[in-house]
């Protein structure tokens, strides 16, 4: 990140400065995306215009060639240089908030021990939400959207562990919010995540009622899915999944696909894209790599934050 105020010299020799926060990213050989958010700029430059800017921060590197002064000329058209005092976004919340949209975290209990489970989830002691609670969130948000006068509320299922896991406080509360959902009026959106290995009764399930889609976890090629992925019993769950996705691109079904990356697999990972993108239907495939945090690192981490 080039950041800060840098000084530049103007065609007439008096001294300009660049005023805006700015980014630099590598594309490719000698290629650099050059971009200033707050003056809504994006550029592609080469080296040595980067060069250029960045020469910026050190007086000594500064050059007062044509060619600098013509890039500088086209950053103060952009208001990269010399511009007006940014303006920071800022967001003005007035009152209580009212969310019209409620995340459900319905389990700790889960039907995969995948190595790299954030939630360490099957192992931890077993916390699952009653139909109470679930209730709770929804009138929450169906009253909120009476008030706000909007016309959808959305409830998402997600993890801490697996949310299928439980399936009967999920179908449950979904209902219920359906049923409250159409008596006042409104429209509901519902999602979630899930890890794939579901039964059919649970997938079509799933197909009939929500309609905001699923984020699916499958780390791409079976062999790579299957190293970290394993059911209780120590198998590898690729199967499984492959029937669900598989189930959903027969139905036109809308989901996502999450891939998690560890160190060992990601030589393999654009074949695991490759192997998605040619097999299945899913509209996007979202990549999160996996970083172990060894104990050094985390103290070194812990000692950072607590600096603010
Ligand atoms: S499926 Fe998700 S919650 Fe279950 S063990 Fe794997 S990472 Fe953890």
């Amino acid at each position: 990140m080039l950041n800060n105020q840098f000084n530049m010299v103007k065609p007439n020799n008096t001294t300009s400065v660049i005023n805006t926060e700015l980014f630099t990213i590598p594309i490719e050989n000698n290629k650099y995306i050059i971009y200033a958010p707050l003056r809504r700029a994006a550029l592609i430059g080469n080296t040595g215009m980067v060069n250029h800017i960045a020469g910026l921060i050190d007086e000594r590197n500064r050059n007062n060639s044509d060619l600098n002064n013509a890039i500088s000329e086209f950053l103060r058209r952009l208001e990269i240089a010399d511009g007006n005092p940014e303006n920071i976004p800022v967001s003005n919340f007035e009152g209580i908030p009212k969310p019209t949209t409620v995340t459900l975290f319905l389990t700790t209990a889960c039907n995969l021990r995948c190595t790299y489970c954030y939630a360490a989830a099957g192992d931890t002691p077993l916390k699952s939400m009653s139909f109470e609670i679930a209730k709770k969130g929804i009138d929450f948000i169906l009253k909120n959207a009476v008030e706000n006068n909007t016309d959808l509320i959305t409830v998402n299922y997600h993890g801490g562990g697996e949310p299928t896991a439980n399936w009967k406080i999920l179908v449950d509360s979904y209902e219920y919010a359906r049923a409250k959902a159409i008596e006042h009026g409104l429209g509901i959106i519902g999602s979630t995540a899930t890890n794939g290995v579901l039964t059919d009764n649970q997938i079509n399930w799933i197909i009939e009622n929500l309609e905001g889609g699923v984020s699916l976890s499958f780390d791409g090629l079976p062999s790579m899915h299957d190293m970290h992925r394993k059911t209780i019993s120590g198998k590898g769950s690729s199967e499984k999944v492959i029937h669900t996705i598989k189930m959903f691109d027969k139905a036109n079904y809308d989901y996502g696909i999450r891939v998690t990356v560890t160190a060992d697999q990601i030589q393999q990972l654009p074949l695991s894209i490759e192997y998605i993108c040619s097999n299945f239907k899913t509209k996007n495939v979202q990549v999160e790599p996996h970083i172990k945090w060894e104990d050094g690192k985390k103290r070194q981490l812990l000692k950072q934050l607590t600096l603010f």
